[in-house]
C-alpha cells in the first residue's frame, strides 16, 4: 500500500507491504534487527541495527515488522540532496529502553542523524506503518514506565484494557515525539491499521505469525 496525503519534496517511492504482496519489489535485507536504537547509513553488508538511511538514488531500504512500527522519513539536505530513512520501533526502540548510548528512542536518533547532516526536521515527510495499535497492545507496567521517561509523554497515551492491564498507543506516542522534534503534522502519511485486527492483510507476531513479516520501505527516485 502506498502512503496517502503527503507531498514528498523530491521523487520518492515508499510504502508498506502486506502479506498479499511479497513480490520482488521489496528491499534487500540489510539489517539484523535487535530492538535497539542503532541507525546507520545503508551499505551492502548486513548489520546489527534497527534503522537505515541513505542519500543514494535507487537504493531501496526498509525494515521488517510484525507488530512493531515501521517508520519512514524523507527530507532534503542542504543543497537539495534527498535523504531517506527506515526505522523499526517496538516499545524498546520507541523508548530507548536498554539503549547502551541513551538516545531517547530510535525516532529521536533517526531525526538527529538528519539534523547532523544539516537537515531541518520541519521539512521531513514521515509515516508510521501498520502495527499493533492501542486496541490490542496490552503491556506490562515496565513498558509504561519506560515511555513515561520521554519528555513528550502524556498520560492519555495509555488506556486500561479489558483485563485491567494497560494498553500503550505506540503510534500516538511516536507522534508525540515527532511533534516534539519539530516534524510537521501536515506531512504525516501514517497508515493506522492494526496488525492484530487485520489477519486478512497483515502479519502479527502476537497473534501467532512467528515467521511472516511485512516491510516498510523507501527509495529515492
Ligand atoms: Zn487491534
Amino acid at each position: 500500500m502506498l502512503i496517502p496525503g503527503v507531498e514528498p519534496p523530491f521523487p520518492l517511492s515508499w510504502g508498506f507491504s502486506t502479506r498479499l504482496d511479497e513480490g520482488g519489489d521489496l528491499p534487500a535485507r540489510r539489517l539484523n534487527q535487535v530492538h535497539r536504537c542503532g541507525v546507520v547509513e545503508a551499505g551492502d553488508a548486513v548489520v546489527d541495527a534497527d534503522g537505515l538511511w541513505t542519500t543514494r538514488p535507487g537504493q531501496r531500504i526498509g525494515v521488517r515488522v510484525a507488530d512493531c512500527v515501521p517508520i519512514l522519513l524523507a527530507g532534503p539536505l542542504p543543497g537539495g540532496t534527498p535523504w531517506v530513512a527506515a526505522l523499526h520501533a517496538g516499545w524498546r526502540g520507541a523508548t530507548g529502553f536498554g539503549d547502551p548510548e541513551p538516545s531517547g528512542g530510535i525516532l529521536r536518533r533517526g531525526v538527529a542523524r538528519f539534523r547532523a547532516l544539516g537537515g531541518a526536521p520541519a521539512t521531513l515527510v514521515w509515516a508510521f506503518g501498520p502495527a499493533i495499535l492501542a486496541c490490542h497492545f496490552e503491556v506490562g507496567p515496565e513498558v509504561i514506565e519506560a515511555a513515561r521517561q520521554d519528555p513528550a509523554w502524556r498520560e492519555d497515551l495509555q488506556s486500561t484494557g479489558p483485563t485491567g492491564k494497560p494498553h500503550l498507543d505506540l503510534h500516538a506516542f511516536l507522534r508525540a515525539q515527532a511533534l516534539d522534534l519539530g516534524l510537521d503534522p501536515a506531512q504525516d502519511g501514517t497508515v493506522a491499521l492494526c496488525t492484530v485486527c487485520r489477519p486478512d492483510l497483515l502479519y502479527s507476531y502476537r497473534r501467532g505469525d512467528t515467521q511472516g513479516r511485512q516491510w516498510g520501505w523507501v527509495e529515492i527516485g
